[in-house]
């Protein structure tokens, strides 16, 4: 039986150097007996900070005179670029030498802590809201959607899972087109590795560097060593040495593993994005997330730069919650040239978002669904303003067709016949 000290000791200069060149992919020169020298793989290296040398003992090790300041032998260098456990680690190693008769040693390594296993957090909604609201901000957003939008459309085998889920909920192609949903690939996405974005956007960034700012305003990508954020251990792991420019290496989509649904203003300017996970969670995930995460952009109402000269055409107005009551809306209200619906994204109508709703002098508010109390209040409030009146539709019976419930009232929105509803 072969240990650990065993398999250490056979790393040996000559059979470490093709090893690593290889299989970890580090191009090493030589610079003089038992030293090499190579760009260090573990942060943006332009010279030649991470060396190789045999210490007094005969062991090889590994050294980052830059940034990293690190000293590691073969095992520690498998777990930083492969991302293994040390367990996993001794075995790669004892393969690569042909031991098989090799017992683990149940320890730690003395200087790489062992991979962090927090899963992805179970965060299932994601906004992206700009810091400024230029024009150049709403062209990237715009870029983004589109590309996004390109993404699901071109690759319908491939992201069947997104189309299904769509469609069970009444999200067909035409809707998809209509509204430029688009589907931002996961990390585990094995072409796209979380980056779709962020690689479509690399050779504007190579030409001008700027771009990146801007789409790091946008707030389109993460950066994945950030030590405050929720899951950092997940996101951390998303690091790919292995990817030359620190852009690609360090950042990720922010909507990576999302649908994503860009949000307009009235004028058609995209105004942010929400990605949404597939798995459902009814509108919860809505106002939870609302209520959480303080968005700056509260004016957002998805739908509106659809609904705005129907609603000044019947003053009326449907307000829904979330994103897929209000594609059940709009494909009823398609087929009648009165597309009148709106989503608040939320359970609430925000002060900025009223605003808006005032501008469009409305007379009959149609809330849809159960608002709790809040709700209720901030619609009353914006209806007064503008010596309208509120109608409540309620929530659903268990099994009952959402067109029965809503056809009479869609046949009665025709500027004033809604009050003998
Ligand atoms: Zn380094």
């Amino acid at each position: 039986m072969k240990t650990y000290p065993t398999i250490k000791s056979a790393a040996t200069i000559d059979a470490v150097i093709p090893y690593v060149e290889a299989l970890l992919d580090i191009r090493f020169k030589f610079v003089k007996k038992k030293r090499y020298n190579a760009p260090c793989p573990f942060h943006a290296d332009t010279q030649e900070k991470f060396m190789v040398y045999v210490n007094k003992e005969d062991e090889v090790r590994f050294h980052c005179f830059g940034a990293c300041k690190g000293d590691w032998d073969i095992t520690d260098l498998i777990m930083l670029r492969k991302k293994y456990p040390f367990r996993q680690a001794q075995q790669v190693w004892a393969e690569h030498l042909g031991v098989s008769d090799f017992t683990f040693d149940d320890g730690r390594s003395a200087c790489i802590s062992e991979p962090d296993e927090t899963p992805e957090p179970d965060e299932p909604v994601g906004f992206v809201e700009s810091k400024q609201h230029d024009q150049q901000m709403v062209a990237t957003l715009g870029d983004a959607a589109s590309f996004y939008h390109e993404l699901l459309m071109s690759n319908e085998d491939r992201f069947r899972t997104v189309w299904d889920f769509l469609a069970r909920r009444g999200v067909g192609i035409e809707t998809i087109r209509a509204f430029n949903i688009g589907y931002a690939p996961p990390y585990s996405d094995e072409q796209h590795h979380g980056r779709a974005l962020i690689a479509s956007m690399l050779p504007r960034v190579e030409k001008n560097p700027g771009t990146f700012d801007t789409l790091s305003d946008a707030g389109l990508v993460r950066f994945l060593n950030d030590g405050s954020v929720k899951g950092y251990g997940y996101y951390c792991r998303q690091i790919d040495f292995g990817r030359k420019d620190p852009f690609s290496r360090n950042y990720g989509d922010y909507l990576a593993g999302r649908m994503v649904f860009p949000i307009y203003d009235a004028d058609a300017g995209v105004a942010g994005m929400v990605g949404r996970r597939l798995e459902d969670r009814g509108v919860r995930w809505l106002k939870h997330q609302a209520r959480e995460v303080p968005l700056s952009a509260k004016s957002w109402l998805y739908g509106i730069e659809k609904a705005a000269p129907y609603i000044r055409q019947y003053r009326t107005i449907i307000l829904v919650e979330g994103l897929f009551d209000y594609f059940a809306f709009y494909n009823l209200l398609q087929g009648q040239d009165k597309i009148v619906v709106v989503s608040t994204l939320g359970s609430y109508l925000t002060p900025e978002a009223a605003t808006v709703l005032k501008s469009l002098e409305i007379k009959n508010y149609i809330a849809a669904y159960d608002w709790d109390e809040l709700g209720r209040n901030g619609i009353e409030r914006t209806a007064v303003q503008s010596g309208g009146w509120v109608y409540y539709l309620g929530g659903l019976a268990d099994g009952q067709d959402p067109y029965d419930k809503l056809e009479p009232v869609v046949s009665a929105i025709s500027g004033f016949s809604l009050k003998h509803l």
